[in-house]
């Protein structure tokens, strides 16, 4: 753990009171506390800790109950969340998370990091997070549909085009939103498509969107690499999870000639030493909603299963944790870092924790803090919004091409930012310190509120 400036100290024993038994929002709000001591000092305009202490409290937290039908005529019941974290850049933005992990401090967290990540993107949108306990794995397709029903019979009445505008998250993809947009636009009887990103192409989705955060995580390593001469050619790849970010991050680390050798679901993972087929992984996650286990037989038995074990045990030159957070520890930084590892993007929120980041920067691996690396999913939602406002609807090579130029600009603010503030190559301190200030800087226009 680094040390705390000894003015922000009292807002980050505040937050630990605030909100008790909240370890993930504890571990965000310290990371980011960590890196401002240093804006405070230089520049005495942001050294106001009620500004600060205002960041880390959401602006409303909203938690409801979710009943609903199972297909056993069974009355179910599950929590839902929205927090809506910080409106200073515009409205609340994030997605919407079904984990049975979900609660009130998982989803406080990543609006946390969300309003940061958001503001890394230059775009206008504020930050936010929501989701349920709701568990969607071994649910039939009319009980998910019921579900997303009954969520939106409650949220509606908290979201916005103008106001706060979720999107997918683990356990939420394009099925559920169209289920929710249904809900929203049958009890609202408006079509406001910007409502919702990560919708269908057929009622006001974006090309790209599903594609954008695995692709934007490796177009950031692709520039941090690019920053010390070198490219992907060749380069051993491990990528953990199994949705869009990861199969999406493999399907460009393999356009820069990179080689995945390795990618896992919550069940285990997959070594495949002639490189992970990724039309296959697409087969079986994408097509039918299988385990990553099935790999081997369809694949003739030239990969092996580990059930169970840690991805972060296969050698390689980049690791992209792309599942959930906190799914690489200290003992799986120091394994890689022994493997030579040379550069790590979390496409995941916060995937790595606290002493697997400092093992990596003390080891001098590039580490890129998912705020930054994993900015692309969103951005591109922004990019949804403004198509939905103008009714318009872009190419996928346009819209693919402004993620890239969006991915470029957030990795040289953040490595600027580390320059300029004493702490070249800390991507961690020029995320906090860069998404930081332009929030501040709107807070601090608008006043006290
Ligand atoms: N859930 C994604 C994230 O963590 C995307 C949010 C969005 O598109 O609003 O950034």
């Amino acid at each position: 753990m680094n040390a705390i400036d000894e003015k922000l100290q009292p807002i980050l024993s505040t937050v630990l009171h605030r909100n008790a038994g909240e370890p993930e929002f504890h571990q965000a709000a310290r990371e980011v506390l960590e890196s401002l001591g240093r804006v405070i000092t230089r520049n005495p305009e942001y050294s106001d800790e009620a500004l600060i202490e205002r960041i880390c409290e959401p602006e409303r937290q909203i938690i409801f109950r979710v009943p609903w039908i199972d297909d056993k005529d069974q009355v179910q019941i599950n929590r839902g969340f929205r927090v809506q974290f910080n409106s200073a850049l515009g409205p609340y933005k994030g997605g919407i998370r079904f984990h049975p992990s979900v609660n009130v401090g998982i989803i406080k967290f990543l609006g946390f990091e969300q309003t940061f990540k958001n503001a890394l993107t230059g775009m206008p949108i504020g930050g936010g997070k929501g989701g349920s306990d709701f568990d969607p794995k071994g649910k039939s397709d009319r009980e998910i549909m019921r579900f997303c029903q009954s969520f939106m019979i409650e949220l509606h009445r908290h979201i916005g085009e103008y106001v706060d505008v979720p999107a997918g998250d683990i356990g939420v993809g394009a099925r559920e939103i169209g289920y929710m947009f249904g809900m929203y636009k049958r009890l609202n009887n408006r079509f406001e498509a910007g409502v919702l990103t990560g919708k269908g192409l057929a009622y006001g989705g974006s090309r790209a969107r599903k594609e954008a955060t695995g692709f934007g995580t490796a177009f950031f390593v692709r520039s941090m690499l690019a920053q010390q001469g070198k490219d992907m050619e060749g380069m051993r790849c491990i990528v953990s999870g199994s949705g869009n970010v990861a199969i999406y991050a493999m399907e460009k680390v393999l356009s820069f000639g990179g080689k995945i050798v390795a990618c896992s679901d919550s069940a285990g993972y997959v070594v495949d030493e002639d490189g992970i087929d990724l039309d296959l992984v697409k087969q079986i996650k994408e097509g039918k909603r299988g385990r990553i286990s099935e790999y081997v037989e369809l694949r003739g038995g030239k990969a092996h299963y580990v059930a169970g074990g840690q991805i972060w045990d296969v050698p390689c030159d980049i690791a992209l944790p792309c599942a959930t957070q906190n799914e690489l520890n200290g003992s799986d930084a120091k394994t890689l870092v022994e493997n030579g590892v040379i550069a790590v993007a979390e496409g995941a929120n916060m995937p790595c924790t606290p002493e697997a980041v400092h093992l990596f920067q003390q080891a001098k691996v590039l580490f890129a803090p998912g705020k930054a690396a994993n900015a692309g999913g969103v951005a591109t939602s922004a990019l949804e919004m403004q198509q939905n406002a103008s009714r318009d609807s872009w190419t996928f090579a346009k819209t693919e091409s402004k993620l890239e130029e969006i991915m470029t600009n957030i990795h040289a603010a953040c490595h600027e930012t580390a320059d300029e503030y004493g702490a070249p190559g800390d991507y961690v301190l020029g995320a906090n310190i860069a998404g930081f200030v332009r929030v501040a800087d709107a807070m601090r226009a608008m006043g006290v509120i």
